[in-house]
């Protein structure tokens, strides 16, 4: 058995029709994990829905009351880039419900991996790039509103900006900072250090990391606190230069009492909608520096896993599946 729990549910399938999103792939990850030996039944959790209340921790109450009354304007739709259904609505309340639950089990014992969500191009009063709710952003708040955090970080992975993220949780202050020697990145200092110890405070602190491809959607990418613009082409060696250097300034500024990784398949060399030059080895060493990372400072980690596109799905569900490999094998050197 594995020394975390994986969230899953059967229901966290898309109903969205022929898409470049492979609806299909969270149960093809579950079908693997369990046929290779990586997990057992046992290792599986099955989430509730979030709650409407949870969801109105980070959306609208005007975004909330469209989706549950079918009332998108065409606009709004075809900005989601996935056709509206209730069952879709009730999908994305359950992912969002599965990331609750990992971050849960995350404070509780260290680690935990929900089969789903990262969908961090959804914005408070509106969806966005096959993104309807920002799951990672509910399940910080939720855990906020529980008294159980006041620090968390989000390590974006995916291949795109995660412009929903930064939307909402935006940094604070001092933008555009660029660090000296390296020009692809830039720091968004807010200049809060010695305010981030001051717990008594009480208020919510989101530091976000975002690494993605330049060249790629969306077009306007709102600041992160630290965003690291990658150029087309970038290989493994290069993006875990890049991922190590931002990882350790992001850790020198902010101490988070939970991380929130999101995991994205798409920065391989294969991706449809990536154009980054990632190996499926090299995506594995990613996860191995971020987990690793997180291990070593004790850390709680909670892990989603965003988009992934590949030519042959079958990759995608190689490179999710290495996640939770790289995560048994980073646990396990720690103990
Ligand atoms: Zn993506």
């Amino acid at each position: 058995m594995l020394p975390f729990k994986l969230v899953y549910s059967d229901d966290y399938f898309l109903p969205i029709g022929a898409h470049v999103f492979p609806a299909e792939k969270y149960r093809m990850i579950h079908k693997r994990l369990l046929e290779s030996g990586i997990a057992e039944a046992p290792d599986f959790v099955a989430p509730q829905p979030a709650g409407d209340d949870d969801i109105l921790l980070v959306h609208t109450p005007e975004y909330v009351r469209k989706l549950k009354t079918g009332t998108l304007s065409p606009l709004e739709e075809m900005q989601m880039e996935i056709p509206y259904s209730p069952e879709l609505v009730k999908a994305f309340w359950l992912s969002a419900g599965g990331s609750i639950l990992a971050a849960d089990l995350a404070l509780r014992g260290g680690l935990c991996v929900n089969i789903a969500g990262g969908f961090h191009h959804a914005f408070p009063d509106h969806g966005e790039g096959f993104c309807m709710i920002h799951d990672v952003a509910v399940a910080i708040r939720r855990m906020h509103k529980e008294g159980r955090l006041q620090r968390a970080m989000t390590v974006d992975c995916d291949v795109h900006d995660g412009n929903g993220t930064a939307g909402i949780f935006p940094p604070k202050s001092r933008a555009g900072q660029p660090l000296p020697s390296a020009g692809g990145v830039q720091h968004h200092l807010r200049g809060v250090s010695a305010q981030l110890r001051d717990s008594s405070a009480g208020e919510l602190e989101v530091f976000t990391i975002s690494l993605h491809q330049a060249n790629n959607y969306p077009a306007y990418k709102p600041p992160s606190s630290i965003d690291v613009n990658l150029p087309d082409g970038t290989n493994d060696e290069q993006y875990l230069g890049w991922l190590e250097q931002a990882l350790s300034s992001a850790l020198r500024q902010f101490e988070p009492e939970l991380l929130c990784y999101i995991a994205g398949a798409d920065p391989y060399k294969e991706d449809q909608l990536g154009g980054l030059a990632l190996t499926i080895e090299g995506l594995k060493k990613r996860d191995e520096l971020v987990l690793g990372v997180a291990r070593s400072r004790n850390i709680p980690v909670m892990i989603t896993y965003a988009g992934g596109y590949a030519r042959r799905v079958e990759d995608t569900i190689t490179i999710h599946c290495n996640t939770v490999l790289a995560a048994r094998e980073v646990n396990g050197q720690m103990k």
